[in-house]
């Protein structure tokens, strides 16, 4: 095999330009977290491939928080509100977030969403974001934590390929146990591959589904 073709630091012609939209985004997303303590909100980030079950994680864990504390959900897409309207079933408030042509969610749409909601009236928010394992990494949105959803049916390798996401989450659900048999696919190897990327990382495996493991995801998020 021949070497992998890479940029050269400097290389990128608008990196200076990327450079300043991170910044901004940056100091959006403490303004974001600033406004969101200010109202007593705890906000989790839910990001993971499409198809992983981001949606169906934050169907379980509403389901199972309702009564404890007052929820809303946050859920970016790029043009569809399908999975906002299979959360907003559960009796939360659902703002979808549009992004048109972009992979990801960034903390300037979710400002404009929190300005939806009445932030005094909730305690707890879920922001799924878009599917993707790459760039949510480098926008912060202004949460508290950040889960990543990573499904026994994405492979083996879905974890090591990734690892720049890996690195600032607080928990990792791996998700469709139930067919890890099926797919071949060790556990216990996507679940040291996150440990190896960031130690202080807590790994839950779940079906969300059937609604396995969804207790132990509330404890590792402290809820
Ligand atoms: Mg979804
Ligand atoms: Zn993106």
């Amino acid at each position: 095999m021949k070497d992998v073709v890479e940029a050269e630091k400097g290389e990128i012609f608008d990196i200076e330009l990327d450079v300043n939209i991170l910044e901004a985004n940056r100091k959006l997303a403490n303004e974001n977290k600033e406004l969101l303590q200010k109202n007593g909100v705890q906000a989790i980030d839910v990001m993971g491939a499409i198809g992983s079950g981001k949606t169906s994680l934050i169907e379980k864990l509403v389901q199972n928080l309702k009564g404890k504390y007052r929820m809303a959900a946050f859920k970016g897409d790029l043009t569809t509100t399908i999975d906002a309207e299979l959360i907003a079933r559960h009796g939360v408030e659902v703002i979808p977030i549009n992004t048109g042509k972009e992979c990801h969610l960034d903390a300037n749409l979710v400002k404009k969403a929190l300005k939806r909601i009445n932030l005094e009236g909730i305690d707890l928010l879920f922001i799924e974001n878009v599917g993707n394992l790459i760039c949510p990494a480098e926008f912060p949105l202004g949460s508290d934590k950040r889960i990543v959803v990573v499904s026994i049916t994405e492979g083996p390798y879905m974890v090591v390929k990734h690892p720049f996401i890996f690195m600032d989450a607080d928990v990792v659900v791996i998700n469709k146990l139930d067919l890890a048999q099926a797919m071949g696919v060790d556990v216990k190897k996507l679940e040291n591959d996150a440990k190896t990327i960031n130690p202080k990382v807590k790994v839950v495996a779940t079906n969300c589904r059937s609604g396995e493991g969804i207790i132990n995801v509330i404890n590792a998020l402290e809820l």
